[in-house]
């Protein structure tokens, strides 16, 4: 028997013993959707960023299609295209507090099957972790970046790559203003030293990965080390637009 259909009938048997329950709405899954832990309902249910968005940052567009972006107005973004994809609201707040506080990795490889629809042309590219400061790290026990990052680069034929490092401690952006998030950023990110870079073409797609983007400051400040680097095909993607 093929390991293919082991594995499949494996799977069946499992289903019948524990059968498996949607996180979102806890019905029983069959054996043959093509996501593990959400039904197509919470799926349908889940709510989606801001449409029609910004293809540079995200931001609501509102109709409007011939103006200026006015949050792209108003800053810089060192990125060229930012995408996430789901609001961090309802049961895609839900799933990002599950992974990042519960262990919930479980739920990965349905949102990279998800990315793999929402997030188109990223094959080949190179997805790069927004990092953790090595004491929150320690304390959570992953960075769940790199996990996200994991989960896509399977579906999308990429390589993971940990060019950046977060050389700085500091308070959670949460709670904060827009400037106070931007200030506490600057100066956090750096390249790691050493070679891991250098033989990068500097034109290579490059995603940067993180689980929420809020205001961009954070995916902002790792675009603009990079970019000043000399990379010039930077792009950000998320689980979760705030
Ligand atoms: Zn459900
Ligand atoms: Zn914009």
């Amino acid at each position: 028997m093929a390991p293919g259909s082991l594995k499949a009938l494996v799977g069946k048997f499992l289903d019948v013993l524990w059968p498996r329950r949607c996180f979102g709405c806890r019905c029983r899954l069959s054996g043959d959707g093509p996501l593990l832990h959400l039904c197509p309902r919470c799926v349908c249910d889940l709510d989606f960023p801001f449409a029609p968005a910004c293809p540079l940052c995200g931001w609501p567009r509102e109709g409007r299609t011939g103006d200026q972006c006015p949050n792209c107005l108003q800053n810089h973004f060192f990125f060229r295209s930012c995408c996430s994809l789901f609001a961090h609201s309802g049961l895609g707040r839900r799933m990002i507090h599950e992974i990042k506080y519960r262990q919930g990795h479980f739920l990965l490889p349905d949102l990279g099957r998800l990315s793999s629809v929402l997030f188109s042309n990223m094959a080949g590219g190179i997805l790069v972790p927004v990092p953790l400061h090595w004491r929150r790290r320690w304390k959570r026990g992953f960075n769940q970046s790199k996990l996200i990052c994991q989960a896509l680069a399977r579906e999308h034929g990429c390589s993971v790559r940990h060019l950046l490092w977060r050389r700085r401690c500091r308070r959670p952006q949460v709670g904060l203003t827009r400037a106070d998030r931007r200030r506490n950023v600057e100066g956090v990110f750096a390249l790691v030293p050493g070679v891991l870079w250098k033989n990068i073409a500097k034109d290579s797609p490059i995603y940067l990965v993180d689980d929420v983007l809020t205001t961009g400051a954070t995916m902002n400040e790792c675009a603009k080390v990079l970019t000043q680097a000399g990379f010039s095909n930077v792009h950000a993607r998320t689980l979760a637009r705030g």
